[in-house]
């Protein structure tokens, strides 16, 4: 694609620096413009229609152009556009959408604070962990455990978090007092010849032993997402969560769920945290929360996290932390209406009931000598490709380009191409998807 002077690809070029794009490829290439979007599909500015294979940002769960949310951001517009929560205000729609999430909680919560972004969300559960350890007397006890290949963000504490290189690199993070312990994939970690019993055990081993050599006296939490996506849609093997959950027991660390991509029905159950057996003291979630029509996220905690909090902020005079947007009435609204959808429709029914589908179409692509492992839950999965030469993503990138090329837009994520459609998708539609993604990978020759 070459840049036509004057036209929006240019000007795109010319006035922004975007998000994960090498900034020189893009001044030469330019960037697709999305101009519309319609349920599953969405359309370029050339009119191309693609389904979006990634709903947008693994956050699309109703579809794009759902009237209801557009009606509900609307009258929420037309009667309090905003307001804040800061200082003992509030409003009707933070105020419900904070008890809608408690009662949706897999495990007893108590409180809900609101940010706009996950990884405002994951910057906030470090903030919060550390003026807990403070407020309980155990200031030492603050580093967090987080994964190699997790992802939680992007700001200087939940970068930190993120356990990619791109997120490190040049950025001078992680922050100290963060650690990184093994990652749950077995296609990946495992050594020769090890069960993936034996590689769960191992894991927990060096979970164990990393708390051991830190100090378990200096260990506040561990975070997570139940199934991890942007390293890659990486599945843990049966049995790592309830190891993992075992060691944090044994030396009282807490235990944070990112459900950023997970919640609201993704993994075919209304959390990852359902699905996977875990019992989390602080969930995250943001994304299909709103389906990202507008910007919001949560984080939800229980009373082992907020009384402390509550105490600490009553000894200083207050709890000096909270964002401009924090509980936004529209953004708040909105979420309401989503999950309301997402209730009503069964979207998470639907998920788990397309699942079968959609990893049997993914697994008969395992054929292709081109693919190296099929990876999925619910209605998140990927194929990993192949490493072709001494470049991570050559082959990744090019299918990738491949789909989008066939009216299908999905993100690779290096060598991983990975699906994870609007739970709103029909069985045809997922069909429609997969013929299209199996016909860019049998055009791919290195
Ligand atoms: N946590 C997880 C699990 C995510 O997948 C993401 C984004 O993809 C984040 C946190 C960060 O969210 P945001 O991009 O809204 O800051």
């Amino acid at each position: 694609m070459t840049v036509q002077p004057n036209s929006i690809e240019a000007r795109d070029a010319a006035y922004q620096l975007h998000s994960y794009s090498n900034a020189r490829k893009m001044e030469a290439e330019g960037s697709l413009i999305l101009e519309e979007g319609e349920g599953i599909y969405v359309t370029d500015n050339t009119g191309k229609r693609y389904i979006e294979g990634l709903s947008g940002l693994w956050s699309v769960a109703v579809g794009f152009g759902e009237q209801r949310l557009i009606d509900a951001a609307n009258a929420q517009m037309q009667k309090l556009p905003y307001y804040h929560t800061f200082a003992q205000k509030s409003h009707t729609p933070s105020v419900e959408l904070a008890e809608k999430l408690i009662e949706m909680a897999p495990v007893p919560m108590s409180k809900v604070f609101f940010t706009n972004s996950g990884s405002e969300a994951n910057d906030t559960v470090v903030k919060l962990l550390w003026y807990r350890a403070n407020a309980m007397g155990t200031p030492e006890k603050k580093k967090i455990i987080s994964r190699i290949k997790g992802y939680h963000g992007v700001t200087v504490a939940s970068a930190s978090l993120t356990g990619l290189p791109y997120n490190h690199m040049s950025f001078d993070l992680p922050l100290p007092g963060i650690l990184h312990t093994g990652c749950p994939h077995y296609g990946g970690f495992a050594q020769d010849g090890e069960s993936e019993e034996q590689f769960v055990a191992r894991l927990a081993q060096e979970l164990d032993d990393m708390i051991q050599s830190e100090g378990p006296d200096t260990i506040a939490a561990f975070i997570g997402e139940p199934v991890m996506g942007a390293g890659g849609v990486i599945v843990p093997p049966e049995g790592y969560w309830a190891a993992i959950q075992a060691v944090l027991k044994k030396y009282d660390i807490l235990l944070i769920a990112d459900e950023v991509i997970c919640g609201f029905g993704r993994t075919g159950k209304m959390f990852g945290c359902e699905t996977m057996g875990i019992e989390p003291d602080i969930m995250v979630m943001s994304k299909q929360l709103s389906s990202s029509y507008m910007p919001i996220s949560a984080v939800m905690m229980n009373d082992r996290v907020y009384q402390p909090v509550a105490d600490e902020s009553d000894k200083i005079g207050t709890f000096g932390h909270g964002y401009t947007g924090s509980g936004h009435p529209v953004g708040a609204a909105v979420a309401l209406e989503n999950i309301k959808i997402i209730e009503e429709r069964d979207l998470v029914g639907n998920a788990a009931k397309l699942s079968p589908l959609f990893i049997e179409r993914l697994t008969a692509l395992t054929d292709n000598p081109l693919v190296k492992e099929m990876r999925g839950i619910g209605l998140i999965g990927a194929l990993e490709l192949k490493q072709q030469g001494d470049a991570v993503g050559v082959a990744g990138a090019a299918m990738s380009a491949a789909c989008m090329e066939r009216g299908l837009i999905v993100r690779n994520l290096g060598d991983t191409v990975a699906l994870c459609p609007p739970l709103i998708i029909t069985e045809a539609q997922l069909n429609e998807l997969f013929d299209i993604y199996a016909d860019a990978l049998a055009s791919l020759s290195f």
